[in-house]
């Protein structure tokens, strides 16, 4: 994913090995390479304008460090802003005082979410939870299959509206849905939703009427990182549509720049909790930006 934005900032931050003292010209210059770099990767141009500001302040600013020479300091001060644009610490899952935890998922159709379902459930379960997957994607033909498919790989019970039942009300399924997981025990329940193709009303309006019908303490919006510029304007339109607490990047696997991956926190202002990175359950991991930008920085 980020293969190339890595190359880029490694040999750009390489050029400064070797010299002693940094001029603020030197600071400039490299600034104008991280600036190309982060644009060509795709990233928002507001998140880069922040992510060089940042840079820059720290890098003429007075950070000495006896231990450090200078272009270590800049690495050590690109590596911090990453983290702080990824999302600075490793953001929880918020679990309910009074179970269950009501996780809903949201996102464009194709994003990954009935996918995602799954993995949730599986790593819920290795956490020691005893999830339930509720199906309320009663728009897409198969979507309900599809759920129950990756739940019986999960190992996890999966909720669908009775077959026959005509199309269902989502609302309503859900609702019956969280009554089942505490007739049954389960402590967390994953609410998966309909997408469509792109930014709908309706799709938006059946999001939201499920969100205050169950009043999830999770909304978890899930986006195709290989989608580029594009993961950020639909996550804008999901947040003032649906609104969400948490996102989950999908298909970190494929060749795609990674500008969304660094770009959907700084702008929705929502932690990224998540990310998967290919089509098994397991290929799925808690997000840690941290990590991240290690990758990132090479
Ligand atoms: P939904 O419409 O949002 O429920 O999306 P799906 O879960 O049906 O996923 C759409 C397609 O993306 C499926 O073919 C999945 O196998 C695939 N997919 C989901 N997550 C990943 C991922 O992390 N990496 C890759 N390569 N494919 C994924």
């Amino acid at each position: 994913m980020f293969d190339t934005l890595s190359d880029r900032l490694t040999s750009v931050l390489q050029n400064l090995r070797g010299k002693g003292r940094l001029s603020d010209a030197d600071i400039d210059a490299t600034c104008r390479e991280i600036r190309i770099a982060l644009l060509e990767a795709d990233v928002a141009l507001p998140v880069v304008k922040s992510f060089i500001a940042g840079i820059k302040e720290r890098a003429k600013g007075s950070e000495v460090s006896q231990a450090l020479n200078p272009a270590q300091q800049v690495v050590k001060i690109v590596n911090e802003e990453l983290v702080n644009i990824l999302g600075g610490e490793t953001r929880r899952l918020n679990l309910a005082k009074n179970p269950p935890t009501v996780i809903m998922l949201a996102g464009l159709q194709g994003a990954g979410k009935t996918t995602l379902a799954g993995k949730l459930a599986k790593w819920l379960r290795g956490q020691g939870h005893a999830p339930l997957l509720v199906a309320c994607d009663l728009q897409r033909p198969n979507a309900v299959t599809q759920l129950q498919v990756v739940g019986e790989r999960a190992g996890v019970t999966v909720f669908a509206p009775e077959p026959g039942n005509g199309v269902g009300d989502p609302v309503d399924v859900a609702r019956r849905g969280i009554e089942e997981a505490r007739r049954a025990q389960h402590d967390v329940v994953v609410v998966d939703t309909a997408g469509r193709l792109g930014v709908d009303e309706e799709m938006m309006r059946q999001a939201a009427d499920i969100r205050t019908a169950v009043q999830p303490d999770e909304v978890l919006f899930v986006v195709d990182a290989m989608i580029g510029q594009d993961a950020v304007t639909t996550a804008e339109a999901f947040r003032d549509g649906v609104g969400f607490t948490g996102v989950v990047l999908t298909k970190l696997d494929g060749d795609a720049r990674g500008g969304a991956a660094l770009s959907v926190r700084e702008v929705t202002g929502q932690p990224i909790m998540f990310a998967s990175n290919g089509e098994k359950l397991e290929d799925f991991d808690v997000f840690h930006p941290d990590r991240m930008a290690s990758r990132i920085l090479g």
